[in-house]
Protein backbone atom coordinates (compact mmCIF):
# COMPACT_ATOMS: atom_id res chain seq x y z
CA UNK A 1 0.00 0.00 0.00
CA UNK A 2 2.77 2.67 1.05
CA UNK A 3 4.96 1.25 -2.33
CA UNK A 4 5.71 3.44 -5.11
CA UNK A 5 5.09 0.10 -7.59
CA UNK A 6 1.17 0.57 -7.65
CA UNK A 7 1.21 4.28 -6.82
CA UNK A 8 4.09 6.17 -8.65
CA UNK A 9 3.15 9.97 -8.36
CA UNK A 10 4.39 11.01 -4.64
CA UNK A 11 1.76 11.81 -2.31
CA UNK A 12 0.98 14.70 -0.37
CA UNK A 13 -0.49 14.34 3.05
CA UNK A 14 -2.87 17.61 4.09
CA UNK A 15 -2.53 18.10 7.82
CA UNK A 16 -5.27 20.67 9.32
CA UNK A 17 -5.05 22.05 5.46
CA UNK A 18 -1.53 22.50 5.59
CA UNK A 19 0.36 20.03 2.52
CA UNK A 20 2.68 17.90 3.62
CA UNK A 21 4.31 16.38 0.07
CA UNK A 22 6.63 16.67 -3.07
CA UNK A 23 5.62 20.10 -3.72
CA UNK A 24 6.72 22.00 -0.39
CA UNK A 25 9.23 21.68 2.78
CA UNK A 26 7.25 22.36 5.46
CA UNK A 27 8.42 23.41 8.76
CA UNK A 28 6.79 21.62 11.86
CA UNK A 29 8.16 23.25 14.89
CA UNK A 30 7.49 23.78 18.84
CA UNK A 31 8.42 22.60 21.82
CA UNK A 32 9.54 18.80 22.51
CA UNK A 33 7.05 18.67 25.45
CA UNK A 34 4.37 20.64 26.43
CA UNK A 35 5.49 21.94 30.30
CA UNK A 36 2.88 25.24 30.97
CA UNK A 37 0.43 27.14 28.75
CA UNK A 38 2.82 30.29 28.76
CA UNK A 39 5.85 28.17 27.53
CA UNK A 40 4.04 26.32 24.60
CA UNK A 41 2.54 29.63 23.33
CA UNK A 42 5.68 31.50 23.70
CA UNK A 43 7.31 28.40 21.81
CA UNK A 44 4.63 28.43 19.43
CA UNK A 45 4.97 31.79 18.51
CA UNK A 46 9.40 31.53 18.20
CA UNK A 47 7.81 28.62 15.73
CA UNK A 48 5.50 30.91 13.54
CA UNK A 49 8.17 32.96 13.49
CA UNK A 50 10.59 31.06 11.63
CA UNK A 51 7.61 30.53 8.98
CA UNK A 52 6.62 27.02 10.97
CA UNK A 53 2.76 26.27 9.87
CA UNK A 54 2.94 23.53 12.22
CA UNK A 55 3.18 22.81 15.60
CA UNK A 56 4.84 19.95 17.58
CA UNK A 57 4.88 19.28 20.94
CA UNK A 58 4.30 16.31 23.11
CA UNK A 59 1.89 15.66 26.19
CA UNK A 60 2.47 12.04 25.98
CA UNK A 61 6.91 12.07 26.63
CA UNK A 62 8.59 8.51 26.51
CA UNK A 63 11.84 8.94 28.29
CA UNK A 64 14.70 6.41 28.76
CA UNK A 65 14.63 6.83 32.44
CA UNK A 66 10.99 6.38 34.62
CA UNK A 67 12.43 9.10 36.55
CA UNK A 68 12.26 11.71 33.90
CA UNK A 69 9.24 13.98 33.37
CA UNK A 70 6.87 11.92 31.57
CA UNK A 71 4.67 14.51 30.04
CA UNK A 72 1.34 16.57 31.04
CA UNK A 73 -0.93 13.90 29.19
CA UNK A 74 -4.16 15.13 28.40
CA UNK A 75 -4.00 18.71 30.42
CA UNK A 76 -0.99 19.19 28.08
CA UNK A 77 -3.57 18.09 24.90
CA UNK A 78 -5.95 20.90 26.25
CA UNK A 79 -2.71 23.18 26.51
CA UNK A 80 -1.71 21.96 22.75
CA UNK A 81 -5.65 22.93 21.72
CA UNK A 82 -5.86 26.09 23.40
CA UNK A 83 -2.81 27.21 21.83
CA UNK A 84 -3.86 25.86 17.79
CA UNK A 85 -7.19 28.19 18.95
CA UNK A 86 -4.75 30.91 19.38
CA UNK A 87 -1.98 31.03 16.58
CA UNK A 88 -3.97 28.62 14.48
CA UNK A 89 -1.53 26.10 13.82
CA UNK A 90 -2.60 22.83 13.77
CA UNK A 91 -0.99 20.42 16.26
CA UNK A 92 1.06 17.29 15.85
CA UNK A 93 1.47 15.09 19.15
CA UNK A 94 2.93 12.03 19.90
CA UNK A 95 0.81 9.22 21.32
CA UNK A 96 2.48 6.37 23.20
CA UNK A 97 -0.32 3.66 24.17
CA UNK A 98 -2.86 2.49 21.88
CA UNK A 99 -5.10 3.01 24.60
CA UNK A 100 -5.04 6.45 24.51
CA UNK A 101 -5.45 7.03 20.92
CA UNK A 102 -8.93 8.25 20.52
CA UNK A 103 -8.08 10.59 23.40
CA UNK A 104 -5.17 12.15 21.86
CA UNK A 105 -6.55 11.91 18.18
CA UNK A 106 -9.42 14.09 19.73
CA UNK A 107 -7.06 16.92 20.22
CA UNK A 108 -4.71 16.19 17.68
CA UNK A 109 -4.83 17.65 13.86
CA UNK A 110 -2.11 14.76 13.06
CA UNK A 111 -0.82 11.76 15.36
CA UNK A 112 2.93 10.70 15.93
CA UNK A 113 4.36 7.67 16.63
CA UNK A 114 7.55 8.18 18.41
CA UNK A 115 10.74 6.19 17.58
CA UNK A 116 10.71 3.73 20.04
CA UNK A 117 6.93 2.60 19.02
CA UNK A 118 7.89 2.16 15.40
CA UNK A 119 7.59 -1.22 15.92
CA UNK A 120 4.59 -1.23 18.03
CA UNK A 121 2.19 -3.03 16.09
CA UNK A 122 -1.00 -2.73 18.36
CA UNK A 123 0.08 0.76 18.42
CA UNK A 124 0.60 1.20 14.56
CA UNK A 125 -2.92 -0.47 13.75
CA UNK A 126 -4.73 1.55 16.47
CA UNK A 127 -3.41 4.99 14.56
CA UNK A 128 -4.64 3.90 11.39
CA UNK A 129 -7.99 3.50 12.67
CA UNK A 130 -8.03 6.92 14.10
CA UNK A 131 -9.13 8.87 11.04
CA UNK A 132 -5.90 10.88 11.20
CA UNK A 133 -2.90 11.60 9.45
CA UNK A 134 -0.02 10.14 11.14
CA UNK A 135 3.45 11.12 11.27
CA UNK A 136 5.79 7.72 11.86
CA UNK A 137 9.39 7.96 13.27
CA UNK A 138 11.92 5.61 11.94
CA UNK A 139 12.62 3.30 14.68
CA UNK A 140 16.06 4.26 15.78
CA UNK A 141 17.84 0.54 14.95
CA UNK A 142 15.04 0.12 12.20
CA UNK A 143 16.38 -0.98 8.42
CA UNK A 144 14.27 1.18 5.76
CA UNK A 145 12.56 -2.04 5.12
CA UNK A 146 11.43 -2.23 8.52
CA UNK A 147 10.54 1.54 8.48
CA UNK A 148 8.08 0.92 5.42
CA UNK A 149 6.60 -2.36 6.78
CA UNK A 150 5.54 -0.27 9.91
CA UNK A 151 4.24 2.13 7.87
CA UNK A 152 2.34 -0.66 6.00
CA UNK A 153 0.76 -1.78 9.33
CA UNK A 154 -0.92 1.99 9.64
CA UNK A 155 -2.07 1.80 5.41
CA UNK A 156 -3.53 -1.88 6.22
CA UNK A 157 -5.96 -0.03 8.50
CA UNK A 158 -7.45 2.13 5.76
CA UNK A 159 -5.37 5.49 6.82
CA UNK A 160 -2.88 5.96 4.15
CA UNK A 161 -2.39 9.55 5.62
CA UNK A 162 1.21 8.97 6.78
CA UNK A 163 4.17 10.76 6.62
CA UNK A 164 7.78 8.99 7.48
CA UNK A 165 10.18 10.91 9.34
CA UNK A 166 14.01 10.02 9.47
CA UNK A 167 14.95 11.11 13.29
CA UNK A 168 18.88 10.10 13.29
CA UNK A 169 19.61 5.97 13.71
CA UNK A 170 22.03 4.14 16.41
CA UNK A 171 26.04 4.18 15.02
CA UNK A 172 28.92 3.24 16.46
CA UNK A 173 29.31 7.32 16.99
CA UNK A 174 28.86 8.56 20.36
CA UNK A 175 29.24 12.94 19.15
CA UNK A 176 26.11 13.05 18.04
CA UNK A 177 22.71 11.35 19.58
CA UNK A 178 22.07 9.95 16.85
CA UNK A 179 23.36 9.99 12.99
CA UNK A 180 20.98 11.47 10.90
CA UNK A 181 20.73 9.40 7.71
CA UNK A 182 20.19 11.41 5.12
CA UNK A 183 20.42 8.39 2.32
CA UNK A 184 17.44 7.25 3.87
CA UNK A 185 15.27 10.18 2.55
CA UNK A 186 16.05 9.57 -0.86
CA UNK A 187 15.84 5.72 -0.24
CA UNK A 188 12.67 6.27 0.99
CA UNK A 189 11.38 8.39 -1.66
CA UNK A 190 11.95 6.24 -4.53
CA UNK A 191 10.45 3.09 -2.34
CA UNK A 192 7.48 4.85 -1.10
CA UNK A 193 4.91 7.05 -2.20
CA UNK A 194 4.64 8.79 1.10
CA UNK A 195 6.46 12.08 1.95
CA UNK A 196 9.15 12.02 4.17
CA UNK A 197 10.52 14.37 6.67
CA UNK A 198 13.91 14.87 8.78
CA UNK A 199 14.31 15.49 12.71
CA UNK A 200 17.22 17.87 12.74
CA UNK A 201 16.90 17.94 16.50
CA UNK A 202 16.42 14.25 17.62
CA UNK A 203 18.82 13.15 15.01
CA UNK A 204 22.28 15.83 16.56
CA UNK A 205 20.58 16.03 20.03
CA UNK A 206 22.40 19.32 19.92
CA UNK A 207 21.24 22.91 19.08
CA UNK A 208 24.45 23.56 16.87
CA UNK A 209 23.73 21.08 14.88
CA UNK A 210 20.00 21.59 14.15
CA UNK A 211 20.53 24.71 11.16
CA UNK A 212 23.52 22.30 9.37
CA UNK A 213 21.36 19.29 9.39
CA UNK A 214 18.10 21.62 8.26
CA UNK A 215 20.18 22.20 5.34
CA UNK A 216 21.47 18.96 4.68
CA UNK A 217 17.73 17.76 5.19
CA UNK A 218 15.76 19.95 2.39
CA UNK A 219 19.50 19.58 0.38
CA UNK A 220 18.88 16.19 -0.16
CA UNK A 221 15.23 16.41 -1.22
CA UNK A 222 13.20 16.20 2.51
CA UNK A 223 9.10 17.23 1.96
CA UNK A 224 10.05 18.90 5.66
CA UNK A 225 11.31 19.10 8.92
CA UNK A 226 10.46 19.05 12.58
CA UNK A 227 12.39 21.42 14.91
CA UNK A 228 12.40 21.85 18.56
CA UNK A 229 12.36 25.35 20.08
CA UNK A 230 12.27 26.13 23.58
CA UNK A 231 11.58 29.73 24.77
CA UNK A 232 14.15 29.07 28.02
CA UNK A 233 15.98 25.88 26.91
CA UNK A 234 17.78 25.77 30.29
CA UNK A 235 14.90 25.07 31.84
CA UNK A 236 13.75 22.97 30.08
CA UNK A 237 11.75 19.60 31.51
CA UNK A 238 13.20 17.29 28.12
CA UNK A 239 15.73 17.81 25.92
CA UNK A 240 16.76 21.79 26.28
CA UNK A 241 19.99 21.42 24.88
CA UNK A 242 19.01 20.71 21.22
CA UNK A 243 16.07 23.06 20.96
CA UNK A 244 16.56 26.75 19.30
CA UNK A 245 16.44 29.77 21.26
CA UNK A 246 14.84 32.95 19.74
CA UNK A 247 18.62 33.99 18.11
CA UNK A 248 18.70 31.08 15.95
CA UNK A 249 15.03 31.77 14.19
CA UNK A 250 16.19 34.21 11.65
CA UNK A 251 18.67 32.08 10.36
CA UNK A 252 16.30 29.23 10.22
CA UNK A 253 13.59 31.44 8.74
CA UNK A 254 15.97 32.55 5.77
CA UNK A 255 16.81 29.02 5.22
CA UNK A 256 13.21 28.02 5.29
CA UNK A 257 12.83 30.64 2.60
CA UNK A 258 16.10 30.65 0.46
CA UNK A 259 17.00 27.18 0.10
CA UNK A 260 13.47 25.40 -1.22
CA UNK A 261 12.91 27.44 -4.44
CA UNK A 262 16.74 26.29 -5.26
CA UNK A 263 14.91 22.31 -4.97
CA UNK A 264 11.80 23.65 -6.72
CA UNK A 265 10.01 23.45 -3.73
CA UNK A 266 8.11 26.18 -1.73
C1 LIG B 1 9.81 13.65 19.86
O1 LIG B 1 9.75 14.04 18.68
O2 LIG B 1 9.31 14.24 20.81
C2 LIG B 1 10.53 12.39 20.13
C3 LIG B 1 10.54 11.84 21.35
O3 LIG B 1 11.17 11.91 19.05
P1 LIG B 1 11.80 10.45 18.79
O4 LIG B 1 10.68 9.49 18.93
O5 LIG B 1 12.34 10.58 17.40
O6 LIG B 1 12.88 10.27 19.82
Amino acid sequence: LVSRENHPQRSTVHVGGVPIGPETVTLIAGPCAVETPEQTLAAARMAQAAGATLLRGGAYKPRTSPYAFQGLGERGLRILAEVREETGLPVVTEVVDAHDVALVASYADMLQVGTRNAQNFGLLQAVGEAGKPVMLKRGMSATIEEWLMAAEYIAQRGNLDIVLCERGIRTFETATRNTLDVSAVPVAQRLSHLPVIVDPSHSGGRRDLVLPLTRAAVAVGADGVIIDVHPQPELALCDGPQALVDGDLDELATLMRDLPPLLGKS
